[in-house]
Order: C-alpha cells, then sequence, then structure tokens
C-alpha cells in the first residue's frame, strides 16, 4: 500500500552510524593502518629470521672448516688431532663433536655424535648425493625434541684422497627463541596500536568532516522562503569551499527563479484583474444603471473590448508558455532579411504618418537569413510597433539591415527619437509584463510581453540583442542574428526544429 507523509518544518540532519562518512573513514584508516601493521611486522619477522639463519649457517661452516682440520683419517679411520690437555682447546673440540657425522663414501659410520643420531644419520643415497657436489650444502633439520639445527654438510679426503662425509650441525633454537620473542612483543603490541590507531582515525576523520557537516547544516536551513541566505566561505580555498561557492550560486539562481516567478504571478493576476474588474463594472451598469438599448448596446461593447484584452493576454501567455516550454516548432526557410524588413516598415508607415512621425529605412539587399520567417516578421513587428508607440509626434523611426564587419551576422537595428527609459529599467523590459512607469507611458496601451517575445525569438534563433536608450532622447535596438545560405529553389526550406528554451530567464 503506498503512504505518503507530509513533513512540515526542516527535518533534522540524521546520519546512519555505520554508513556515516565518519565511520567509514575511520574505519578505511584502521584497516589501513591493520594492513601496514601486518606487512611490516611479517617483512621484520622474516628478516629476522634469514639474518639469525645466515649468521648460523657461517658459524656452521666455519665449524666444519675447523673439523676437516682438526680430523685426519688413516687406514678409514678417524684421528682428532687435539691437545685435550689445553682446556679451550678441549672445550672447542667438545662443541665441534656436539653435532658431528663422519661417514665413509657408502654411508657406513665413522663416527658419530649422540646428537646427530637423533637428528638422523643422511642414507647412502643422500651422502653420495652430497659427495658429488663441490662445495657442499648446509640445511636446516630438527631432532627428535623437535629441536632445529644447521646442518653443513660436504666432503673431505684422507691421505689417499678417498672422499668421507662430513656434517657439523649448530643449533638454532637459541636465535629462533630471538625471533619469536620479537613476533610476540609485535603481536601484543598490535592490538594496542590498532585501537590508538581507531581513535586516531576517528578523531581525524571528525575534524576533516566538521566542516561538511555545518555546510550540510546551513544548507539545510536554506527553505524557499529564505532562499537569498549564504553559506559563509570558510576562506580556506579548498574543495570545500569551492562546494559553497558553487552551493551560493546555485540558491542564487534558484533565487532569481523564485523571485520571477514570484512576480510573474502577482504581474499575471494585476493584469487579469484590470480587465476584469473593468468588465464586472460595464456590465454591473448594464444591469442597475441603463435604460435606453443605446446604454445597453455601450455597455456590452466597452465590455467585449475588456474580454478581447483579456483574450488577448491569455493568447499572448499560452504563446509564451509554449516557447518556453519547447512546443513552438521553427520553420526555418532563407530568405532575404530586407525584402521581409521592407514589407513590415510598409505596414507601419500608416500608423506613423497618422501619429506624424518620420519613418526611414535603410536595407541592404542580400542579408540572407536562415530563420523561421513568421517569428522574425513578429519580432521587427514589435520592436517597430513600440518605437512608434514610444515617439512623440514630430519625432522619427529609423530601420536598418545590413551584414556586420564580421560578415557572421544580420545587423537590425530599430531607432527612435522617442521617451527612451530609465537606465535602471533596461535590466529588465524583457522580463514579462515589466512597462516602465511614467507620465509618458502611463497613457500607453500595453501589456508589457512584446520585448518578451523579441527576446525569446532572439534567443531561439541563436541571436543577441543590445539596447541602448536615454530618457527624452530616444532607444536603440540593436539585434544580430546569424547569416543564413543564399536560398536555392529546391532548398529553400529547412527541417522544421522544435525551440527549444533553457527557461524563464531566457526571456531576459
Ligand atoms: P508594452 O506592451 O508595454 O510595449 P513591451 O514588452 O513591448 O511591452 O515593452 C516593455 C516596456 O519597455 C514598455 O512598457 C516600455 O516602457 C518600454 N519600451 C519598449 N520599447 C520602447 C521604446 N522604443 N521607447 C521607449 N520605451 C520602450
Amino acid at each position: 500500500m503506498a503512504r505518503f507523509t507530509r513533513v512540515f518544518g526542516v527535518p533534522k540532519l540524521h546520519v546512519n552510524f555505520t554508513r556515516g562518512l565518519r565511520f567509514r573513514l575511520a574505519v578505511s584508516y584502521v584497516v589501513l593502518f591493520a594492513v601496514v601493521l601486518a606487512a611490516i611486522g611479517i617483512l621484520f619477522h622474516q628478516n629476522l629470521k634469514s639474518d639469525v639463519e645466515n649468521d648460523i649457517r657461517a658459524t656452521a661452516t666455519s665449524d666444519w672448516e675447523a673439523v676437516k682440520l682438526y680430523v685426519q683419517i688413516i687406514n678409514q679411520r678417524p684421528e682428532w688431532i687435539a691437545d685435550e690437555t689445553d682446556p679451550e682447546e678441549a672445550f672447542i673440540v667438545e662443541r665441534l663433536r656436539h653435532v658431528y657425522l663422519l661417514t665413509d663414501a657408502n654411508g657406513n659410520v665413522l663416527q658419530a655424535s649422540e646428537r646427530y643420531a637423533s637428528i638422523g644419520i643422511d642414507s647412502p643415497e643422500e651422502i653420495r648425493r652430497v659427495l658429488s657436489l663441490r662445495d657442499g650444502e648446509t640445511h636446516i633439520r630438527r631432532d627428535k625434541d623437535g629441536t632445529p639445527y644447521m646442518i653443513k654438510v660436504g666432503s673431505m679426503m684422507d691421505e689417499h684422497r678417498n672422499k668421507y662425509f662430513l656434517a657439523i650441525g649448530r643449533s638454532l633454537a637459541e636465535s629462533y627463541r630471538t625471533v619469536n620473542k620479537f613476533t610476540r612483543t609485535y603481536l601484543i603490541l598490535t592490538p594496542a596500536m590498532l585501537a590508538i590507531a581507531s581513535l586516531f582515525g576517528w578523531w581525524l576523520a571528525g575534524g576533516a568532516l566538521r566542516p561538511v557537516n555545518n555546510v550540510a547544516q546551513a544548507a539545510q536551513n536554506i527553505t524557499g522562503a529564505n532562499l537569498s541566505v549564504q553559506i559563509p566561505r570558510r576562506g580556506a580555498g579548498d574543495e570545500l569551499d569551492h562546494l559553497i561557492d558553487s552551493f551560493n550560486r546555485m540558491t542564487a539562481r534558484l533565487n532569481q527563479s523564485f523571485e520571477q516567478i514570484r512576480r510573474f504571478s502577482t504581474d499575471v493576476s494585476h493584469e487579469l484583474r484590470t480587465p476584469l474588474t473593468a468588465i464586472r463594472g460595464q456590465l454591473e451598469v448594464a444591469l442597475f444603471t441603463a435604460e435606453t438599448p443605446e446604454q445597453y448596446r455601450e455597455a456590452m461593447i466597452n465590455a467585449l473590448e475588456d474580454v478581447e484584452k483579456l483574450s488577448s493576454i491569455v493568447r499572448a501567455l499560452l504563446l509564451l508558455s509554449q516557447a518556453e516550454s519547447g512546443q513552438v516548432v521553427l520553420q526555418k526557410t532563407s530568405f532575404d532579411f530586407a525584402e521581409l524588413a521592407r514589407d513590415i516598415v510598409d505596414q507601419f508607415q500608416i500608423p506613423a504618418e497618422e501619429k506624424g512621425l518620420t519613418l526611414s529605412a535603410t536595407l541592404d539587399p542580400g542579408v540572407i537569413l536562415s530563420a523561421d520567417r513568421t517569428q522574425i516578421e513578429r519580432l521587427l513587428s514589435n520592436l517597430l510597433s513600440n518605437a512608434v508607440k514610444y515617439t512623440p509626434k514630430g519625432g522619427s523611426v529609423r530601420v536598418s539591415a545590413a551584414r556586420s564587419e564580421s560578415g557572421e551576422w544580420a545587423r537590425l537595428v530599430v531607432e527612435d527619437s522617442g521617451v527612451g527609459m530609465p537606465a535602471e529599467s533596461l535590466p529588465h523590459i524583457f522580463d514579462r509584463f515589466y512597462r516602465v512607469r511614467n507620465e509618458h507611458t502611463n497613457r500607453m496601451e500595453g501589456l508589457g510581453l512584446g520585448l518578451s517575445f523579441v527576446a525569446w525569438i532572439t534567443d531561439v534563433h541563436g541571436g543577441r540583442i543590445d539596447v541602448a536608450s536615454t530618457e527624452g532622447q530616444g532607444t536603440r535596438f540593436t539585434v544580430l542574428l546569424p547569416l543564413g545560405q543564399e536560398p536555392t529553389d529546391t532548398a529553400a526550406t529547412e527541417p522544421a526544429t522544435v525551440a527549444q528554451v533553457p527557461g524563464l530567464s531566457s526571456l531576459q
């Protein structure tokens, strides 16, 4: 079953603990630290072990060489030529014979220490293999109790150059104990180090995320009603400041759009209310005070005029919103701009003359546009009707169409010597319903939508519009539209394109 709960107010920022960034950062830090600790531990352990083994190997080898000097084999019988009365030598010999084996080439034991016997006498095959080696070899073996020994094996000769197998061992127990002690200490310290690392990681992640939380909290407090609130920059010039900047820019844009929507709704209701009130007034007059058919008729005519005004507002709004949502299909064709402008200027000659204005045009031929003819006509008509409307008797209106110096644009200029506009109004004149309110314009009829259309048409054709005006002196609108290809007989009409306008702002 679908459910929906409307939440009022600003919901409190709640983050699932284990999914929170702080937790994850701290855990990643601890895991990384643990891996590094383990790697360092293993590396140290192996290095230490191989160092002590190398030491013992060197000792075993030198023992082995010493035994070769002490032992002579005469008639297959080994003899130790040491001065047993010298306690130092006796000690050395005792130590050398601790782990010791001497056999002939067939593996028959000539002499063996008890310890070596417990490690295990080498098989005849093994002995033959070792005797075939030039320098012998070392390997690690364990006795019955599991004590490890480094054994050096190799060959020696008697006076007849017969080969014998000689093995000497050195215990690794003490060295391994040292290595194990180190490893144990390391393992005991590891959890403590990990605990410290966890605390440190938690503290570090908290510190790094504090500004993010502050920003999130500040962002939470921004609502549709206070979009103008900006999150203060921290001044660190880091990624977070960059994020704050982007966020602030976004809210500023949103604020602008909200502001436009608010103003638009107020304007629409205001614009619709005026003719509606008038209609109501006319109808009330007709109902309560009119007596003769003429009076009824007059009230009806007045009401009808206001209805007409009302529907023209609705029509214009509908067209604008269609344009804005990209529903207006542009029918692009290639045509001579000067010809089109000539026709429109001609249409305005009579109204201009009636107002006592001079309307002149300088139209260069060969200014080809690839555009929607109807929309360009609307653009020029709107600019011309404004110029005529806002220029008092005796003034002049000039229209010119030419190629720009760069050869990329068609430049249309509509210039008048009319009432002009104050500088502060210029940024708003392309807004819907915007009208300059002063004693000159208050008398003029108008919806404040004409220039919104002009802006939209210029925009969808990839053009630019510029306005320059001085109060009491006149206004100049300059429209730049991209030049098109020379029309050919066969391909005069281009495929229709849907005019996509990103949003309200494009009308400004
Ligand atoms: P309107 O229907 O009021 O003419 P527009 O959108 O065409 O609406 O124009 C918006 C406002 O810009 C007008 O109300 C007017 O104050 C000002 N304006 C436009 N064109 C001119 C002009 N040529 N001279 C002076 N003011 C102008």
